[in-house]
Formats: structure tokens, sequence, C-alpha cells
């Protein structure tokens, strides 16, 4: 008897299983009938969330709108959501998963993942596209006041999101993901969708909002990051906001673009994509530019970023093709000596050192006369010193030295770089810089695929000197370069 009555529940549970996954599962199911408030809830504000023209507009004081409606008992594990959401300017939202229902406060269960094109002055940079404080883009691939469509998928232990078809994060949560206080609950499990709005003066509207429930058993279709140390060590500078970028990739030595964007889709980086200008450089003439721009498809998540190499690169190129760039640095690694000589520092046998001393008051003057007269956003390989002397960096950078620098960076928006390659500026340099205003970047100026994303540097940088989100530059949201 027993036994029969154990093989009659197995039977009725795989076939309720099995009614259940052929009524839901992988089929699209709309959460927003396009006309009520139906199947959503928001216990705090409700007339902060109404429906108006088909598309569910939010509008009013930061609040959550749950999904409490019918579609798999608002419980989902796997699956593929989709969304059309249009952001106004200084919208700052997200789209929640795997979250659970709460009368108030925000919700600390499951993932969000942000709606933010443009930045304001209060939380960071975590923009459109973002697994927020996991995965966080610095750059929207959007603009405000464009529709564009959402999707997010988890399957397994796999989450990526996509903007307007263009995969943006793939993120594989490891066995024992490192989580920053606070957000402990940042975890897969199953849950509902919510959406939130963060702040008021925040207008989000959505508009066919869909979800297809995917078979709980599906396997990732990602794995997660091998070195799980600098794993939690990027989830916690994510977590402070720290932007995770390289202002200063190059494609060579046979890394292409589908690498790069493969790379920071899975760690979370953000990348500028540099190309050299100038004086026997990739480009050297302006219509060379031209043509270059032309044909450059640049993807939305990215910034592209110029090179200026040598002085000469200010007469070779109009202004119109240099705005075309979303920022333009320059290093100081490239001039002319005051005997006439023109040098490149990397190079030994183009360099004359002669006395130290006279060679470092020689270097600075270049410096600020760089700084201060070239349309520069940035000043990289930032004092980078010739091999021959660099043993006495500390030494040859005398706070005289530093502070001339450092006050033309500042009196000109010039930001400086952090230099993973070079492992430049010293920490006494970026804490006397910080300390004046100077604003800084990341760059691992690569020599290739293999040092790509190798940011160690940089976030030593962060933990020795103490740097803030707030410390960091950016190229703007919605222009291209410092005009001059
Ligand atoms: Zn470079």
């Amino acid at each position: 008897m027993k036994q029969i009555g154990i093989f009659i529940f197995i039977v009725t549970s795989v076939l309720i299983s099995m009614l259940h996954s052929g009524c839901t599962q992988n089929e699209w199911k709309y959460l927003f009938d396009g006309k009520t408030m139906k199947g959503w809830e928001s216990p705090e504000e409700p007339a902060s969330w109404q429906v108006e023209d088909s598309v569910l507009v939010a509008e009013g004081s930061g609040s959550c709108l749950w999904y409490t409606g019918d579609v798999s008992g608002h419980d989902f594990k796997n699956f593929i959501f989709e969304a059309e959401v249009k952001a106004d300017s200084l919208a700052n939202a997200g789209i929640l998963f795997h979250t659970e229902y709460s009368e108030s406060g925000s919700p600390a269960k499951g993932y969000e993942c942000q709606i933010r094109n443009t930045a304001g002055n209060d939380a960071g940079r975590i923009m459109t596209g973002s697994l927020s404080g996991i995965r966080n883009l610095c750059k929207s691939p959007v603009r405000d006041g464009e529709w564009f469509s959402y999707r997010i998928s988890v399957q397994g232990k796999t989450i990526r999101t996509w903007i307007n078809d263009i995969l943006i994060v793939d993120y594989t949560e490891p066995a024992n993901p490192f989580r920053t206080d606070g957000t402990k609950r940042r975890r897969l499990d199953s849950g509902t969708f919510a959406l939130v709005n963060h702040h008021a003066g925040s207008k989000v509207r959505f508009r066919n909002i869909r979800v297809k429930a995917l078979p709980d058993n599906m396997p990732s279709s990602g794995t997660p990051l091998k070195d799980s140390v600098y794993s939690a060590r990027l989830i916690k500078m994510a977590g402070k906001h720290i932007p995770l970028t390289d202002l200063h990739i190059h494609l060579k030595k046979g890394l292409t673009m589908e690498e790069a964007l493969t790379h920071a889709r899975k760690f979370g980086f953000t990348y500028g994509i540099a190309f050299n200008g100038g004086l026997k450089m990739y480009i050297e003439t302006d219509d060379s530019l031209g043509k270059f721009l032309n044909a450059y498809q640049q993807p939305p998540q990215t910034w592209l970023a110029m090179q200026a190499e040598g002085r000469e690169w200010m007469d070779m190129f109009s202004k119109k093709n240099i705005s075309r760039f979303d920022y333009v640095f320059t290093d100081a690694m490239t001039w002319t000596n005051d005997k006439g000589m023109r040098m490149r520092l990397w190079m030994k046998e183009e360099t004359e050192i002669g006395d130290p001393e006279d060679f470092m008051d020689q270097l600075v003057d270049r410096i600020v006369r760089i700084v201060s007269n070239e349309p520069i956003n940035i000043y990289v390989n930032a004092t980078y010193l010739p091999d021959e002397i660099a043993p006495g960096y500390d030494e040859l950078w005398t706070e005289e030295r530093m502070d001339k620098v450092i006050r033309a960076l500042v009196d000109h928006h010039v930001a400086m770089e952090i230099s993973a390659r070079f492992k430049i500026p010293s920490a006494t340099f970026i804490k006397r810089a910080k300390e004046a205003g100077v604003k800084f970047t990341f760059g691992t100026n690569n020599t290739g695929p293999d040092d790509l994303g190798r940011l160690e540097y940089c976030l030593d940088m962060v933990d020795d000197c103490g740097l803030t989100w707030q410390d960091f530059w950016f190229p703007d949201d919605q222009m291209k370069t410092k005009q001059q």
C-alpha cells in the first residue's frame, strides 16, 4: 500500500510539473497588460506609478513597484525578461529580479539591472545595462529620451543583460560569491520582478514588459572568473562605486574588438578604445582621420579616444574631426629638448638625458606646456621617466616639480592617468594631486590581449591613496570632446 502511495505521488508530481512547464515555459507572457496596473503593487507610493497611453510611467518619489500577478505564480528562476524603456534626463531607476515583495523600503533580495543614461552628482556611475554593484557599466549605451529594449536573462548561474540587442553584461555567479555588507542577499535564487524609481525628479517609462520562463534545471550558460581573489576585489570596488574603467586600451597584437567586448562583459570593465594620431603614427593626415572616423563602428558601450602623439598633432588635424572622439589624451614622452633634439623617451637611442636635474626641469616645463596648450582631456603615461633615471623617481619628482604639474592639470581641467603598465604616478604624487583636486583615470595602455584589464596597480592606488568615485574623470555623457 505504502509503495503504491509513493508511486501515485511521484506520477502526480511529474504530471503536475509537466502541466506547469507546458503552460508557462518557453512562451512569452506579458506582465503588464498595457491598460491597467493589474498584477502590480506599490504599497508605499501607488500614485508614482501610472498607466498613460499603453505605457507604465514612473514619476514622483522614489519607490518600488512589485509584480504580484499570476504569471508563473510571480516566482521565476530561469527566464528571459524583456521591456522597452525610455528614461528622461537624470532618471535613475532599475529592474529587479529574484526579489521579494516588501511593504516598505528598498528590496534587499535579488539583483538590480540599472537604468541611467546621464550621471548625476549623487551615486557614482552605474549606467544602463549594469548589474548594479556587481558589474557596473560606466557608459550608457543609449541616450535619454529614446526608447530602447532591455533584456535580462538568467540561466543557471549566468546573468546577462542586453541593451538594444547588444550584450552588455555576462556574469556567472561563483559558488561562494563575495558580497559587500548590505548586499549579502544579492544572490541567485528565485523570486519576482520589481521596477524601482530611485528618487524624485526621475521619470522612466516602460512598455511591452514580458517574460519567458525557462526550465529550472538549465545549466549555466557562462563560467565564473577563474581568479576568485581578483573577482572579489572587483566587486568590492564596484560596491564603492569605483569606476572600473580602462580609458586607454589599444586593439593591437591581435586583440580584436570582439575579444575586448567579451572581456568587458565578463569583468565588468568599461573601455575607452584609443587610436593614435600624429607624426609617423597610425593616422597621419586629417583626410585619413576623417576616413577612419567614417568607417569606425563604435560599440555604444565603449568610448572612442584619440591618442595624440608628438607635439605636431595640433596642426595636423581639424577641430571638426578631433571633436568626433569622446575624448583626447596625450603623454609627454615625445618632445624636443633645449638643444633641438626630438626625443621619444621610451627609445634609449633617441633620448639624451645629460644632467638628470636639468632633464627633469625640461620635462616639467614640457608637461606644463602640453597640459596648458593642447586641447586634451587626459595626460597619460603621466610622470613617465626614461629607464635610465626611473630608479630615481622619488628623488627626481621633488615637491616643487610635482606641484608645477599638478597646478597645470587643475588650471586646465586635465585629468591624470594612473598607468597600470608603468605603475605611475607614485602614491605620493597621486595623494598630492588628489588633495589639489586633480581627477584621475585608469589606463592599462595594454601591449596586447594578455594585459587587458590588469588594473591591479590602479586598484592598489585606490586603496593606498583613499580615492573615491568623486576623484574620477569621465567623458561627457551626451557630448563629445572638449571644445577649444
Ligand atoms: Zn597608448
